[in-house]
């Protein structure tokens, strides 16, 4: 395949694309992109991140890469999971618009014409929003809504319904999200705190073409905490006013016992009580100090300033 297209200069659109393990659906990924992109602009270019992946995921992607040198690569050591990797690929996409997406397909390439058209009609940042999510099952979206539900009460950004990582971003925007150097990132909130003139269009998120998902449930859970934890310290401060109330009670109990002591004389028995509220008081002690620890655990590895994550070499990316 021989390819028309600048061989220097800023590329129009560039996609983002972190994968793991996904040698079952880049080929297909791939081939489904390219006439969409083209329709668009001939200079777009398609930045993989491969995450670590143990099977055949970064041949294919070099195959692709000989074959049409506006695919790149950029070749993680180990896996750092799909927020890095998506850091690592916005460091690297210099389009005048950059569109993270799932290599599964699950966002439709079509979507992003519409998003390019708010794009050159002025808007810096146009979200992809699903229409519906019939496609997760009741249990995914359950606890995405209580997710989401608790995340905007406690924080001081309100995430957008039903939004993922799949958007499409001005390389203004993209400037601006460079400059955010945490390691314990959670992108969905970043991106909902930025700002910018923002559109949203609707899709339908279809099945995943093939493979297998990434996310099992324990993932899910340390994304959820993270997404708390990184935007709100409603957690940390709850515990004064668990405190008090403890406090108040307690109070209100040793009253309580002075009082039927000084009236009806010094009953023993009391062991039932005195047991339940050491355990109870102990417990809620415990359960203070594991939140305060999420927060010291996190302090302790930004300090320490290490390089958020390792590369083992580039395709096609200008140094
Ligand atoms: N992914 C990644 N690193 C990981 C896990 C996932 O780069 O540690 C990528 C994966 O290859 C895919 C995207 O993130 O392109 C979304 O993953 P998946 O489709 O498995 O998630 P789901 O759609 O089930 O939430
Ligand atoms: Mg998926």
């Amino acid at each position: 395949m021989t390819e028309t297209q600048p061989a220097t200069g800023q590329p129009e659109l560039s996609i983002v694309v972190p994968v793991f393990n996904e040698e079952a659906v880049l080929q297909m990924f791939y081939d489904a992109m390219r006439p969409v992109l083209d329709g668009i602009t001939p200079a777009w270019d398609i930045v993989f991140v491969n995450d670590g992946s143990r099977d055949r995921t970064a041949e294919i992607i070099a195959g692709l890469h000989a074959r049409d040198p506006r695919v790149k690569l950029v070749d993680f050591a180990r896996n750092h999971g799909k927020e890095i990797a998506l850091t690592a690929g916005l460091d690297h996409a210099h389009g005048k618009a950059v569109v993270p997406m799932d290599v599964d397909l699950q966002d439709p390439p079509e979507t992003i014409v519409r998003m390019v058209e708010q794009w050159r009609a002025g808007y810096d940042m146009v979200l992809a929003r699903r229409s519906d999510r019939s496609e997760d099952s009741f249990l995914k979206r359950f606890t995405a809504n209580g997710f989401y539900q608790v995340m905007n009460r406690v924080s001081d950004v309100k995430l957008p319904d039903n939004v993922g990582d799949f958007r499409l971003m001005d390389q203004r925007v993209v400037a601006v999200l460079r400059q955010y150097r945490e390691r314990t990132r959670f992108m969905k909130g970043i991106f909902a705190s930025l700002g910018f003139r923002q559109t949203v269009v609707e899709y339908a998120r279809p099945q995943r073409a093939a493979g297998t998902t990434k996310f099992r449930a324990w993932k899910l859970w340390t994304l959820a905490l993270e997404g708390i934890v990184s935007f709100s310290s409603a957690p940390l401060k709850i515990w004064t006013y668990i405190g008090l109330a403890g406090a108040a009670f307690a109070l209100m109990f040793m009253i309580y016992i002075v009082l039927t002591t000084l009236l009806f004389g010094n009953t023993v028995p009391g062991y039932a009580s005195l047991i339940s509220f050491v355990l109870l008081f102990n417990s809620l002690t415990l359960i203070g100090l594991g939140v305060i620890g999420e927060y010291i655990a996190r302090i302790f590895y930004e300090v320490k300033g290490r390089p958020l994550y390792i590369l083992r070499g580039t395709l096609g990316i200008d140094p």
